[in-house]
C-alpha cells in the first residue's frame, strides 16, 4: 500500500496542510511500484529531503499501458463524447481553482519557484490550459470534400490511442496542463512521467483527476527516471505517440527509439538560447522591464529565456544603466519562495548551480566581464545572484550553449543587418524578443529571425490559444491553441462511394 506524505506550511504568504499520495497513480489506483524503488525528493531553497516517492520501471509502464488502453476501448477515445471529455476537463480546471494554493505551495516548496509569481503565472496558465482546451473538445472536426458527384468524402480526426508524456522541472505543473489538455480534449489516453526531481505537484493533480470522475486509466503518472520510465515509454510498442519536453539532447534519444521500435508520432520541445533584440526606438523603459523578465524569470530555467540581449549602439548605456538597477533589485529580493516581497529564488538543484556557475567560469576564463552577480547567495540552497555579463563574443561557450540560469550576455550592434544574423547564429530556434516602436520593423525582424514565437515589446508571456514551439534544434511540432489538437489526432479520409 503507496504512502502518503503530509506537509504543514506555515509561511507568510501561505498557511495550510496538504497530502498527497507518494505511489504511482494508475487505474486511478495508487500502487506500489514493481520494484519498490523510491526517490528523495529535495527542497531547492535548503537543499533538505522533502520526503520520499516511488519511482517506476518499464514493468509499471506495461501495468499502465494495459489501464490506459482498456480505457481507451471502453470509456474514452472513440467511446466517449467530446462534450463528455470536455465536461470532465471544465470540472478538472474547478478543482485547480479550489486548491490553487496547495498546488502553489506544493510547486514552490519543490521546485524553489516563488509563491506569489507561482500562483499568478503558472497556475494561471495551467488552469486557463485545462479550461481552453475543455473548450475544444467538442469541437474537433473534420471536413467534407467536395470530388464528383458519385463519391461523398469527408475526414475526421482522431485519436492516437494511449500516448506517452515526458516533462521537466522548470514548469512541472504547467507542462502537465500543456500535455493533458489537448491529449485529452482529442480523446487519448495518458500516461505521463513527471520529471523525477519535481513531481509532487503531479502527484496532487492526479487526485484532481480522479474526483473529477475521470475513468480509471485514462490519466496515468508514472514517476520515475528518464533512461528508465522515460526510455520505456519511448519504446513501447502499444504507446503510438510520444510528446515531450526537455532538452535537445534527451529530445534526440526519444526519436531514435520512437523510430527503432514502433515509429510512434513524436512531438519535441526542447532546449533555445534566444535572442532579445533593443532597438533605437524602444521604449526603454518597457524594454528593460520585460527583458529582464525575459532573462530572470523563474531563475532563467525558461526554454524560451532571452539569454542573448543584442541592443543598438545609440541606446546601449541608456539601457545598461537601467538595466543593471533592475537586475540589482532582484538581487536584493533574493530568498525564501514563501517570504513576502520574494522576486528571485535557487535554481533546481545542485547539480543546475555548478552547471551555471561552470558557465559563468568559462565566460571569464575567455576574457568575458561579470558586470553583475556571478556568484552564489546565501549560504544553503541553490541560489544564484541574477548575472550580466558583457565583452562576449559569438564563439564562447556561454554565448552557444543553453544556460538555463539567471545569466545574459549583453552584446551592442549596430545596424538590423547586422543583428539579424547574431540572432540566427544558433542551432536554437525557439523564441525571440523584439523591442521597437516602429511596427513595420517589428514586423520585418518578427519574419526575420528563426524562431517558433516572436514576442514584439513583451517576453516570455505564452498564451494558452497559441502556436508555441521550435524552429531548428528547438523542436518538432506544435503546443497552444488549435496546433496542439493536430499533434494529438491523426486525420482519416472517408470515401463513400454514392454510383453504382
Ligand atoms: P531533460 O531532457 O534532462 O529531462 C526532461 C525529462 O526527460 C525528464 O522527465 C527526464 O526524466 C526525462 N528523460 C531523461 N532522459 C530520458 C530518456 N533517455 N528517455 C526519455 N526521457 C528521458 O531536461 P530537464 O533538465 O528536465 O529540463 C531542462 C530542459 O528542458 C532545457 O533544455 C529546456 O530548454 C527544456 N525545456 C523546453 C521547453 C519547451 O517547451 N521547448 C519547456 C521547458 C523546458
Amino acid at each position: 500500500m503507496p504512502a502518503t506524505y503530509t506537509h504543514k506550511f506555515e509561511t507568510p504568504v501561505y498557511s495550510g496542510v496538504v497530502t498527497i499520495n507518494t505511489g504511482l497513480f494508475i487505474g486511478n489506483k495508487w500502487i506500489d511500484p514493481a520494484e519498490g524503488k523510491t526517490i528523495e525528493v529535495t527542497n531547492p531553497a535548503t537543499g533538505k529531503a522533502i520526503t520520499a516517492v516511488s519511482i517506476g520501471t518499464s514493468q509499471d509502464v506495461d501495468v499502465a499501458v494495459k489501464a490506459a488502453e482498456e480505457a481507451y476501448k471502453t470509456s474514452w477515445g472513440l467511446h466517449c463524447s467530446g462534450r463528455e471529455r470536455g465536461r470532465l476537463l471544465y470540472k478538472l480546471a474547478e478543482l485547480m481553482e479550489r486548491d490553487i494554493d496547495a498546488l502553489t505551495a506544493l510547486e514552490a516548496l519543490n521546485s524553489g519557484k516563488v509563491f506569489g509569481v507561482t500562483k499568478y503565472w503558472d497556475l494561471d496558465i495551467a488552469i486557463s490550459t485545462i479550461r481552453y482546451y475543455a473548450g475544444w473538445a467538442d469541437k474537433i472536426q473534420g471536413k467534407t470534400i467536395e470530388t464528383t458527384d458519385s463519391k461523398f468524402i469527408y475526414s475526421r480526426h482522431e485519436p492516437y490511442g494511449v500516448v506517452g508524456q515526458i516533462v521537466p522541472w522548470n514548469f512541472p505543473l504547467l507542462l502537465l496542463t500543456w500535455k493533458i489538455g489537448p491529449a485529452l480534449a482529442a480523446g487519448n489516453t495518458v500516461i505521463l512521467k513527471p520529471s523525477e526531481i519535481t513531481p509532487l505537484s503531479a502527484l496532487k493533480m492526479a487526485e484532481l483527476v480522479t474526483e473529477a470522475g475521470f475513468p480509471p486509466g485514462v490519466v496515468n503518472i508514472i514517476n520515475g527516471y528518464g533512461d528508465e520510465v522515460g526510455q520505456a515509454l519511448s519504446e513501447h510498442p502499444r504507446i503510438r505517440k510520444i510528446a515531450f519536453t526537455g532538452s535537445t539532447v534527451v529530445g534526440r534519444k526519444i526519436l531514435k527509439a520512437s523510430a527503432e521500435t514502433n515509429l510512434k508520432d513524436v512531438t519535441l520541445e526542447l532546449g533555445g538560447k534566444s535572442p532579445s533584440v533593443v532597438f533605437d526606438d524602444a521604449d526603454l523603459e518597457k524594454a528593460v522591464r520585460w527583458t529582464s523578465q525575459g532573462i530572470f524569470a523563474n531563475m532563467g530555467q525558461v526554454c524560451t529565456a532571452g539569454s542573448r540581449i543584442f541592443v543598438q549602439e545609440g541606446i546601449y548605456d541608456a539601457f545598461l544603466e537601467k538595466f543593471v538597477q533592475v537586475a540589482q533589485g532582484l538581487t536584493e529580493n533574493t530568498g525564501d519562495p514563501f517570504a513576502e516581497g520574494t522576486l528571485h529564488g535557487p535554481q533546481i538543484s545542485q547539480t543546475q548551480f555548478n552547471r551555471v556557475m561552470s558557465y559563468i567560469e568559462s565566460g571569464k576564463s575567455q576574457g568575458a566581464k561579470v558586470l553583475l552577480g556571478g556568484e552564489r547567495h546565501g549560504n544553503e540552497g541553490y541560489f544564484i545572484k541574477p548575472t550580466i555579463i558583457t565583452d562576449v563574443h559569438s564563439d564562447m561557450k556561454l554565448v552557444r550553449d543553453e544556460i538555463f540560469g539567471p545569466v545574459c550576455t549583453l552584446i551592442k550592434f549596430n545596424t538590423e543587418e547586422e543583428v539579424i544574423e547574431q540572432a540566427n547564429d544558433t542551432e536554437y530556434g525557439l523564441a525571440c524578443h523584439i523591442f521597437t516602436e516602429n511596427i513595420t520593423r517589428a514586423i520585418r525582424i518578427s519574419s526575420a529571425i528563426e524562431a517558433g514565437t516572436a514576442w514584439v515589446n513583451c517576453a516570455q508571456v505564452p498564451d494558452t490559444a497559441a502556436p508555441f514551439g521550435g524552429y531548428k534544434q528547438s523542436g518538432m511540432g506544435r503546443e497552444g491553441g488549435e496546433y496542439a489538437l493536430a499533434t494529438y489526432t491523426q486525420v482519416k479520409g472517408v470515401h463513400i462511394n454514392l454510383g453504382a
